[in-house]
């Protein structure tokens, strides 16, 4: 099982003036958890998801962000690790290192790259997080040895054992996550993103984690600007990650609307950079009656 554990999590913007976003969030999301984390417009939502994913725009000034892994979660890797290697702290890796331990960041707005298909975006996202995977629990001996055997530079073989994921092998599994999502298989031959409606791109992002398959994905605002018949699709597919893959959903979300479908099992309400509260599914429902006023005034009232 994977968690990972936001720790008093303070940060500013990286610029001259370093202006305070964060002021002390705290939050655990385990494998197999929906978490929804709500709040108004401006509370920081976005910033906790960009410094998880390593976003260089923010300063972390305090606290941490560590990743548990357990043995499954490594089953992958073929050495002996030792349980002290089962724990990192996100801070110290590179954004890519992130995603090969199994953190996924969603984008809110994905680029159009032209002449790309979903099939080939995905195919050489899938290899490059397994690229980075291999090489981040490589040990430097195994290195050596290998560059003294020649295998990387054989020409006529190529690498040996480069962990690449082939042509065809990937269309089995493409379209097996495609059924998983009950997506239309003429997807996957689009050009990525281009002329994709917002539904599209949205159901796109799904698809993407349920290739790389994450011990823990971050989706941000993934409800926005959904029509109901494309949201019920988007929330049917986060339910299958959850359930069939066993991934950790922190789902970002400033409305309820998307809790109907993906019902979370905590939710927590962001305000002003700290997490002030946190319940099950029925705080959602309280906000859509309340609003979020009522948490600034209990929050503030004792002040
Ligand atoms: P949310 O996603 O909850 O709407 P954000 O995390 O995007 O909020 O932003 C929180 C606050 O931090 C906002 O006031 C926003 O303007 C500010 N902020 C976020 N990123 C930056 C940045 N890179 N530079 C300056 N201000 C930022
Ligand atoms: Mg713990
Ligand atoms: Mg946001």
């Amino acid at each position: 099982m994977a968690t990972l554990e936001i720790k008093n999590l303070h940060a500013e913007v990286a610029d001259e003036d370093g202006e305070t976003i964060l002021r002390g969030v705290d939050l655990e999301v385990n494998s197999g958890e929906i978490h929804a984390l709500m709040g108004p417009n401006g509370s920081g939502k976005s910033t906790t998801a960009k410094i998880i994913a390593g976003h260089p725009a923010y300063r972390v000034t305090d606290g941490d962000i560590i990743l548990h892994l357990d043995e499954d979660d490594l089953a992958d890797i073929d050495e002996d690790l030792d349980e002290e290697d089962y724990r990192w702290s996100l801070l110290e890796l590179e954004p890519n290192e992130r995603a090969a331990l199994g953190i996924f960041l969603g984008f809110q707005y994905p680029a159009e790259i032209e002449g790309v298909t979903m099939t080939n975006f995905l195919r050489q996202a899938l290899n490059a997080k397994l690229g980075e995977r291999q090489e981040l629990f490589e040990d430097e001996d195994e290195d050596a040895e290998e560059e003294e055997a020649g295998y990387e530079t054989s020409p006529m073989e190529g690498p040996v054992d480069d962990g690449e994921v082939g042509v065809a092998e990937f269309q089995q599994l493409l379209k097996e996550k495609m059924e998983l999502l009950d997506m239309d298989e003429k997807f996957a031959r689009r050009y990525l993103n281009a002329g994709f409606s917002g539904g599209e791109k949205k159901q796109n992002e799904v698809l993407q984690a349920a290739i790389l398959e994450p011990s823990i994905a971050v989706l941000d605002e993934i409800d926005s600007g959904l029509d109901i018949d494309r949201l019920q699709d988007v929330s049917e597919g986060i339910n299958a990650l959850r359930d069939e893959q066993g991934t950790g959903i922190l789902q970002i979300t400033h409305y309820q609307r998307i809790l109907d479908y993906v019902e979370p099992d905590h939710v927590h309400i962001m305000l002003d950079g700290r997490i002030v509260k946190s319940g099950d599914a029925s705080l959602a429902s309280q906000l859509e009656d309340k609003g979020y006023d009522w948490v600034r005034e209990e929050v503030y009232e004792t002040a």
